[in-house]
Formats: C-alpha cells, structure tokens, sequence
C-alpha cells in the first residue's frame, strides 16, 4: 500500500467526526459510560486512530474482538480500560493479564485459561463473564450459566481473578421494539442476580451496541458497546439516517479516474456484458474494486458522485476496478469520484452502498481493504 505519488483512491477519515459521536453517544448513554468499540481496524478506520479519538470524545472504555487487537492497542500506547471478548485457547492470556487487559469469559476453560495467567504473570486477571441471553452466539447456557458462576467465585476467593463485569449481547437491537429485546434484558436481569447469589459482585454490566444505546435504554446498564454509532454510521437505517440522530459519517471513499474513453450505442461493458451502453457515451474506468471491498453485490447498482451528479456502477464490479457511464458529461483522467461520504457534497453514504449489495453499512467500511490509504483530518 505504500507506493509514491497521489493515491488513486483513498478513505479519508475525519477524526473531529468521530469525537462527536463519541459525544453525542455519552450523552445519550447519560450516566452510562461509554466504550467504544474498535475492532476490525475501527470498523475500518483505523483501529489506533479511531481509539484515540473516541477517548478524545469522552469513551472511558474501548472494546475489541480479539486479544491481539488488544495488545496492538496496549503496543500502541493507547491507555484507558480495555476489553477483548472473542478468545481462543491459544491467545496469549499471559500478555493480555499483564498488560491489563480485561477479558471475558462465558465457559469454564476461559476462567482456567485466565487462572493460569494469573499465575504466570502474578496479578488477577480482570474477567467479565459472558452470559447467553438469546443471541445464540458466544456466552454461558442458562444450564452451564450457574458452574461457570462457582468456577469464577471459586477463582475470585483465590485471588486469581476479578469478576468485573457481567454481558451479552442482543439480537434484534436493530428492530427497535422488538420483544426478544425485552426477553433478553429480562434474561439478562436474572443472570446477574444469580451471579449476586454466587456471591460475586460485577459492578459493570453490559448489554447494549449501537442500536440499543440509541433506542433502548432499559438495556444501557452501567457500560454500552457502541461500534458502527462511533463512526456516524445508522444502526437503524430504516428509522432514522445519521443525522436524525445526531451522527456524523466518520469515513468518504474517493478515488481518481483512470481513464474516460467514447464508446458507441451497444459497448458491452466488464465481465459478462451485464451492461450494454444505449447511445454514444463516456466510459470512466474506477481504479477500485471488490478486493478494495466495493461489494461484487453491487454491480449495476452502487452509487457514485462523479462530475456533480450520481451515476450507478456499469456492469460488474471487477478485482481492481469498475465503470460508470457518464453520458455526456465532461470528465477527464484523475477527476475525483466520491463512492460514499458524509452526504455535504451530495455524495451517497455508505448506508446506499449498503442498501446496493443487500447487507449493512457495518460490512461497507469493515471492509475496505489495505491498498486503500486512509488519510486523517
Ligand atoms: N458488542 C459486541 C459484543 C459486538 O460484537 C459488537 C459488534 O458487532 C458491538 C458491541 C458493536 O455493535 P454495533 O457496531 O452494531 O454498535
């Protein structure tokens, strides 16, 4: 990714956007911190970056997946409580327990894990037990739920870890209203009382991403995990766009033309000729394609502001590149086309790409790709 020269394209990121959201997000949590979630490079982002500026923002927390994006964040210097909730066996616990790093735990073998650790490196390891309230993903069974609960007090009495806190994570969030929301709050409510009866204390329980921190405050607890919010982005776009909800779009994706050509009526256009011109056009060749994460789904379908107005991706989106048909339109090598953006210059969002490929804004950013240079403002 690191050549000379203006990039062809680039995702710039605008780091005061994401500090207000973050703003924005404390109030809304009112006395509920803030964690910010920055996985998967910061949705994208840039994961350092986009840490940085959350705490700048208010974030008192930031939350990741994976240990090892937890200790890229520690390597980094970025200071503050962090949480890594998607372990294996085979992560480095000593490291993560060392370098404070708080960890969850939703079966047996992750609190033995973290009691090893905690051996190893002469310090509790910091443990937030994570229950199965109706996701049907990671998390203690309700039949597993109350073991897991001895097994962690078990530890705590030994002074090997600390149960922090207590989490899930929720299903529906995104369809506000939703009565598996109101059940899994209830689940969870029940789930922490039984952890008080197991004689553990968690003073930090978390329930609530985007989606739930906007709509559902029965579900803010002490701490919410908002990601996709962090980075201006709607987590209900059926509802309301980022702007009803006082969000500003973090990220816009540009890149420079790489050549313009007349074509005749009838120019069959990429792979499979899935477009056909229908009169004497230009052709404006887009140097980004689907392994720069522009959606394949969203042949013949994405937006794009070129010259001032919108056109629609022509065709198939290739590896590296795509086309637009212009019309007549005057455009010229290296002018500027912007995929998506804060909407000010009447560009699509994100969300429109979104709504194009058939799937969410979370999977737009995620996954535009290492070539792309992300520049910070
Ligand atoms: N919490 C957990 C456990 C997650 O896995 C995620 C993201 O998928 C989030 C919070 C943030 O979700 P969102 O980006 O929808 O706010």
């Amino acid at each position: 990714p690191h050549r000379p020269g203006t990039p062809h394209a680039q995702a710039r990121i605008d780091l005061a956007a994401i500090r207000a959201n973050v703003g924005r997000l404390c109030e809304v949590a009112g006395s509920a911190e803030v964690m910010a979630v920055v996985k998967a490079d910061g949705y994208g982002h840039g994961m350092v970056e986009a840490a940085r500026a959350a705490l700048a923002g208010g974030a008192t927390w930031i939350g990741v997946a994976g240990m090892r994006e937890a200790l890229a964040l520690r390597a980094a210097g970025v200071p503050g409580r962090l949480l890594a909730w998607l372990l294996t066996p085979g992560d480095d616990w000593n490291a993560a327990v060392a370098s404070g790093v708080e960890l969850s735990a939703g079966a047996d073998w992750a609190v033995r894990a973290a009691i090893r650790a905690a051996h190893a490196v002469g310090r509790p390891a910091r443990l937030h037990l994570e229950v199965e309230t109706g996701l049907g993903r990671g998390g203690a069974c309700p039949g597993d739920w109350p073991g897991l609960l001895d097994t962690a007090a078990r530890a705590e009495a030994a002074g090997s870890v600390h149960v922090v806190g207590v989490w899930s994570h929720l299903a529906r969030a995104d369809e506000p209203g939703h009565p598996g929301c109101d059940r899994q709050v209830a689940h969870f409510r029940s789930a922490v009382a039984r952890a008080r009866r197991a004689g553990l204390t968690p003073e930090v329980l978390h329930l609530s991403n985007s989606a739930a921190t906007l709509t559902l405050p029965e579900a803010r607890f002490d701490l919410v995990r908002p990601g996709l919010a962090v980075y201006g982005l709607s987590p209900v776009p059926d509802r309301a766009g980022p702007a009803e909800l006082g969000l500003q779009p973090a990220m816009s994706l540009t890149a420079r033309l790489a050549s313009v050509k007349r074509v005749p009526a009838g120019h069959g256009v990429s792979y499979g000729h899935r477009y056909r011109t229908a009169r004497e056009t230009t052709l404006g060749l887009v140097p980004l394609g689907y392994a720069d994460g522009v959606p394949r789904h969203a042949s013949q379908a994405g937006p794009v502001l070129a010259a001032g107005r919108r056109h629609t991706v022509a065709g198939t989106v290739c590896m590296d590149q795509f086309v637009l048909d212009l019309g007549d339109v005057p455009a010229a090598p290296g002018d500027e086309v912007v995929l998506f953006g804060p909407g000010d210059r009447g560009e699509p969002g994100a969300q429109d790409w979104a709504r194009a490929a058939h799937t969410i804004s979370h999977e737009i950013v995620t996954r535009i790709g290492a070539r792309v240079p992300r520049t910070y403002t």
